[in-house]
């Protein structure tokens, strides 16, 4: 499948859930979001039949994401579908990890290859502040799970938010001295609860080298993240750039809601309806989607907030 700009889009990520056990102040509201009827989100079956459409279209790469994806009942399932869909070269997911340290050994076993485990700051009371409900050891359990069983590369995704967790930058990229993982330094996006953050949380991720001089670079793996590594370190520090930096024009990806609509990029306000789609009608819609992708999402800034009518947790970021 291609864009309008010639962008092979082979990558399709798919929200199961809005929901979380956990309610990061940058992502989501203290109160969480309220619970829909089962018919109001895609059923396992009917994100089958979409994914498998998107495959018959070329995408290779799928990665489920939320909300919270492992607190999805029948997500163990959904990824053994999924897994089993000739095409499909790489399942991966995006989670908290607080629920990896059970799930980690069945997931694999039903061909997860790899996950990606958010982690903002490695202080027990700031964590519990940030997530509002998040238990860091639970986190970091969650990664030990994932690398003993070998659900590698473990990515550990950190945003990085001025005022709060720049001065454990040392620390954070310490963790690829510990573990062969990647650290990935966010900026931070100015959706959902963030778009109201002050002006000093936006730090650009190249603070991240200004503090961390020692870093020397690595050559790009066609991701999105700029590579870096600490000498002798097993693991990874990447830089992820979506305000200083767009990296829009090697973007591969359309993304899914868990309520059915494809979104051609995270901040625009286009929405495509698929549910209910089926055979040709379903890959027409998901070769609209791919059709109007924009060429890039514009400026993004304190000020210049995204143009997405979700938040990240109805996003799948
Ligand atoms: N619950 C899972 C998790 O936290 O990994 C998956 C969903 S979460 C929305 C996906 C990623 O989006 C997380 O790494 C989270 O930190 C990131 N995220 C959420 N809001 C963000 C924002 N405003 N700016 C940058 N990243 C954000
Ligand atoms: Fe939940 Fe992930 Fe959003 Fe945190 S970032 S509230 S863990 S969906």
């Amino acid at each position: 499948m291609q864009d309008g700009f010639g962008r092979t889009i082979d990558y399709l990520r798919i929200s199961v859930t809005d929901l979380c056990n956990y309610r990061c102040r940058y992502c989501m509201p203290p109160e969480g979001v309220a619970k829909r009827g089962h018919g109001d989100i895609l059923r396992l079956e009917e994100i089958e039949e979409i994914a498998r459409a998107a495959v018959s279209l070329g995408v290779r790469k799928l990665r489920l994401t939320g909300g919270e994806p492992l607190v999805r009942r029948g997500i163990v399932e959904l990824c053994a579908r999924l897994a089993a869909i000739p095409g499909v070269e790489d399942l991966a997911i995006t989670t908290n990890g607080s629920l990896l340290p059970q799930m980690a050994g069945e997931l694999k076993a039903a061909g997860v290859r790899r996950v990606n485990i958010s982690l903002d700051t490695l202080r027990e009371k700031k964590f519990q502040q940030l997530t509002r409900q998040g238990n860091l050891t639970d986190t970091l359990r969650g990664v030990e799970e994932a690398l003993r069983q070998d659900l590698a590369p473990v990515k550990i995704n950190t945003v990085l938010i001025g005022g709060c967790n720049d001065d454990e930058i040392g620390n954070l990229a310490a963790l690829t001295c510990l573990w062969p993982v990647e650290v990935r330094f966010i900026e931070l996006m100015p959706i959902g609860p963030a778009a109201q953050f002050g002006t000093e949380a936006f730090l650009p991720a190249d603070t991240v080298l200004q503090r961390l001089p020692q870093l020397q670079e690595e050559p790009p793996d066609g991701g999105v993240a700029r590579l870096y590594r600490l000498p002798g370190a097993p693991g990874r520090v990447g830089l992820i750039t979506p305000l200083s930096c767009r990296f829009c024009a090697g973007c591969s990806r359309l993304r899914l809601t868990a309520d059915g609509k494809l979104k051609p990029c995270l901040h625009s306000a286009e929405e495509i309806e698929v549910r209910g789609l089926h055979g040709e009608d379903l890959r027409q819609a998901l070769l609209r989607a791919a059709a109007c992708k924009p060429a890039d999402y514009g400026a993004l800034s304190r000020t210049e907030r995204s143009r997405a009518h979700r938040d990240m947790n109805q996003i799948g970021g």
